[in-house]
């Protein structure tokens, strides 16, 4: 198969269809002061909290040891997250990289928004602006555009942009132009529209587990800050590393016109997504990690859910493709 069959026939398609699929319009981004409103009340609640919780559960170490049952909440509650994002949000919901059932695509909804990262369709609508602009002007975060100057901090720059300051003031992507697709799935707007609601209960389980197995409030409390805000914190620094060490640290094995890097570092946090070079040259490959030894957590348990027949059409791309774009 060519390249140019792989893209016709979606094998290979590096940027998301329903951007280029607009037929009115429909303008791209939306702005105004209830944005700017909803991106700092998102960030105070969603990322300033869970590193409080953080900070706070840390400091507890000194006077209560943490045991098997929080680092098993905080592990299990993790795995589900990451599940969410990797699979969920971004390689079936972004990327439409394999096909499942109605009830999986509400499990990967649900799962997504216990992450905590955003509304499903707000996800998916920054996560198709940042492959359409891909370090470019317009990439919603991007440690690498040019307006970021130069000088001995430009990359220490970049890098906060892309970590933590775009959370709180980025041109908001439109759902109606971005995720035509999501916003037409009535089923996956009702899963959306209680995003916070499951947030709240990734925090609730936890701290009733906590509080039933140990027997106490205390339990209760560690359940709830190792199966809530530490998770969060690290799955919310997992996620954003991709933003900023795999658009400016690592190697280049494929063209792609951009800064995306294979980033050894965070792979196994990032369930294979920071090998980011490999994802941007076949964006709707479910296969992140294109080399054994390169881990991709995400393909591993998408090749199980395979198995099980609960995910198929797995797309991955075949060796013609792959030297189609090798950098020599
Ligand atoms: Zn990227
Ligand atoms: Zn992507």
């Amino acid at each position: 198969m060519t390249v140019v069959q792989a893209m016709r026939d979606g094998d290979l398609d590096d940027e998301p269809a329903p951007a280029a699929a607009n037929p009115r319009g429909t303008s791209q981004t939306i702005a105004g002061a209830f944005i700017r409103r909803a991106q700092r009340r998102h960030f105070l609640l969603y990322n300033v909290g869970p590193f409080a919780g953080f900070v706070v559960a840390i400091a507890l170490c000194w006077w209560v040891p943490v045991g098997p049952i929080e680092i098993g909440l905080l592990a299990g509650l993790w795995a589900l997250s990451m599940i969410g994002m990797s699979l969920g949000l971004h390689r079936y919901f972004a990327h439409r990289a394999f096909k499942t059932s109605r009830a999986m695509r509400r499990v990967l909804a649900v799962l997504g928004c216990l992450a905590g990262q955003g509304p499903v369709v707000s996800w998916v609508a920054v996560h198709r602006r940042h492959h359409e602009h891909s370090d470019q002007p317009g990439d919603p975060h991007s440690p690498n555009p040019a307006h970021r100057g130069t000088g001995p901090f430009a990359t220490a720059r970049g890098l906060w942009h892309a970590h933590v300051g775009w959370l709180v003031n980025h041109e908001y992507p439109n759902p109606l132009y971005y995720a035509t697709d999501l916003v037409r799935d009535k089923p996956l707007m009702r899963a959306n529209r209680y995003y916070a609601a499951w947030v709240v209960a990734g925090l609730v389980v936890p701290a009733a587990i906590g509080g039933l197995a140990h027997g106490s409030w205390l339990g209760a409390l560690l359940g709830f800050l190792w199966g809530g805000p530490v998770r969060l914190f690290i799955v919310d620094n997992s996620i954003l590393s991709i933003n900023s060490f795999s658009h400016t640290y690592g190697s280049r094995a494929y063209r792609t016109g951009d800064n995306s890097r294979n980033n050894a570092w965070v792979a196994l946090p990032t369930f294979g997504e920071s090998w980011q070079n490999n994802h941007h040259a076949f964006a709707s490959s479910a296969r992140i990690g294109l080399q054994w030894w390169q881990i991709d957590l995400g393909y591993l348990v998408l090749c199980g859910l395979e198995a099980l027949g609960l995910v198929w059409d797995v797309k991955r791309p075949n060796a013609e493709t792959l030297a189609a774009k090798r950098i020599i």
